[in-house]
């Protein structure tokens, strides 16, 4: 773990004017302009990024294209792309105090969980695709004996990947490293209020051998430059995670240019549910609060509406407001913050919005409700629980992507599956109950990609991360993510 005195030698480390990355080098913007990276740990600007445009994106995608036609990345035998990203990996661990620090000040995530879940995790992401290539096979169809049927698996070409501010390391490397591994180029379009730490990526992946033009990162605002990579003609794939409404304007855009294949992670208003028999209320409880309020509850899978058995109900909001209280929000750069910044101030609006909300529509604020910190100059909000909420209200049906915790209670297991499923969301849940049965029928019951028994949050590498319903397709993550970036092409040879 990073220590305390890593951090402060770290924290005002000059940055600069970012350019873009373009076929292995920096490159600035083709218009020269720029866009200010403001902390949300001070609310001050400490860097800038280029603010690229089409024209950008389109050299990016030339690049990307160029050095997939050469072949020396796409052709490459894959111990060769091994060797190469392992290499990153290592990288990525030898530097892995300098890009926790700047991906903390970018976006606000507490130092503790940014060390584990940005470059660590990332890390191990690009060594797992990097093992794994040289295992993937071929296959021989099982044809009458005068025919000869291959099966041959090929990168599909350029692939776009658009990534969100709450974990873009983490969650950029998910796409980069089956992308790369597979044989693809890429380019990258990081999200506006945090791309520094994919900049430093890339130039990372350059100083581990990655071919010139291989990954290619182009920063700017979604609505310009994420739009030019949607609808760009020769991109092949576009691997996205992000909001609902921006996964359907990626769909429109390849419908509108060359019917690229679109990968979608969104959003979740994910449901946790409390059975009286869970092996451990006062365990569940704290456990149910570091899973909505971690990162200020910018995670995907977060637990944002709680749903707790009636006969258990008093007993757990205790142990619940208890677990809540004792969470220390500050300085994300402070180890002994809990939980750090907002991601941004528009962000915090955005929250404090819902909070409104969900007063005006009866729901009770059991705790928080409010910004903090303000002296600071930074995006800090209260940890906050509403009860008494109702399936009509907007608290329980759309995501709020912040610290806000919305609970009901149900009586029986077919209530809690009802109201589990009543969101248009499908992405994350967690049960909690000592009954075998029960956990198995509740895993069966509940639409969603994940569903977690007796714990909330954690997976690692190895297994898929996705949704259902409107959370999106595709999978991140484990053996099955290689698949969207390879492609199958059939050899049927008479013999
Ligand atoms: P967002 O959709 O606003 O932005 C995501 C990315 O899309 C950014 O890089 C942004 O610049 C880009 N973008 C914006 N407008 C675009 C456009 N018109 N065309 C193309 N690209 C555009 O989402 P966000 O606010 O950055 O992230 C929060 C969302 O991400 C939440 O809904 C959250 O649930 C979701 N998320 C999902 C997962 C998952 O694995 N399912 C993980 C993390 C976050």
């Amino acid at each position: 773990m990073i220590s305390q005195n890593a951090i402060d030698t770290l924290r005002n480390t000059e940055i600069g004017a970012r350019g873009l990355f373009i076929d292995g080098a920096q490159s600035p913007g083709t218009t020269g302009a720029t866009l200010p990276v403001i902390s949300p740990i001070d609310g001050r600007a400490f860097a800038s990024i280029a603010d690229g445009n089409a024209a950008d994106v389109d050299r990016a995608v030339t690049s990307a294209r160029k050095a997939f036609d050469k072949g020396s990345w796409s052709r490459a035998a894959p111990a060769f792309r091994k060797k190469v990203l392992t290499r990153l990996a290592e990288l990525i661990e030898k530097h892995v105090d300098e890009l926790a620090v700047l991906g903390v000040r970018d976006n606000g995530t507490e130092i503790g969980m940014a060390y584990k879940a940005e470059p660590l995790s990332a890390a191990g992401t690009i060594r797992y695709y990097a093992e794994a290539i040289d295992k993937v096979y071929g296959e021989i169809a099982p044809t009458a004996e005068n025919v000869l049927g291959l099966i041959h698996k090929e990168p599909l070409g350029v692939v776009g990947v658009i990534v969100p501010w709450n974990f873009p390391l983490m969650i950029g490397a998910w796409k980069i490293a089956p992308a790369l591994a597979a044989g693809n180029c890429v380019v990258v379009k990081p999200p506006e209020i945090a791309s520094l730490t994919l900049l430093r990526l890339a130039e990372l992946a350059a100083e581990a051998g990655l071919p010139a033009g291989v990954l290619n990162v182009v920063t700017g605002r979604g609505a310009v430059t994420g739009e030019a990579l949607g609808l760009h003609m020769d991109v092949d794939t576009i691997a996205f995670t992000g909001s609902g409404p921006v996964g359907r304007r990626l769909l429109d855009y390849s419908a509108r240019s060359n019917l690229k294949r679109v990968f979608l992670e969104l959003g979740g208003k994910s449901p946790n549910i409390v059975f009286a028999d869970a092996p451990d209320l006062k365990q569940a409880a704290v456990v149910s609060a570091n899973g909505i309020f971690r990162n200020s509850g910018q995670v995907c899978v977060a637990g944002s509406r709680l749903l707790v058995q009636s006969s258990v109900y008093d007993r757990f909001m205790d142990e619940l407001l208890q677990a809540t209280t004792r969470l220390k929000v500050g300085d994300p750069l402070d180890l002994t913050s809990d939980i750090g910044a907002v991601s941004s101030a528009e962000q915090l609006d955005k929250n404090l919005g819902f909070v409104a909300k969900a007063g005006q529509e009866g729901a009770r604020l059991v705790t928080g409700g409010e910004r903090i910190l303000t002296e600071t100059g930074g995006s800090y909000m209260a940890p906050t629980i509403f009860e008494n909420v109702t399936q009509d209200m907007q608290l329980a049906r759309e995501e709020v992507f912040g610290p806000v915790l919305g609970v009901m209670r149900f009586d029986t297991e077919e209530e809690a599956v009802r109201l589990a499923n009543s969101t248009v969301y499908g992405l994350a849940s967690a049960v909690w109950t000592s009954n075998l049965s029960t956990a198995h029928r509740m895993v069966r019951a509940i639409h969603a990609g994940v569903v977690h028994v007796n714990t909330y949050g954690g997976a690692d590498i190895t297994v898929p991360l996705g949704g259902v319903k409107q959370s999106g397709f595709g999978r991140d993550k484990s053996l099955h993510a290689l698949e969207k970036y390879l492609e199958l092409k059939t050899a049927w040879i008479a013999l």
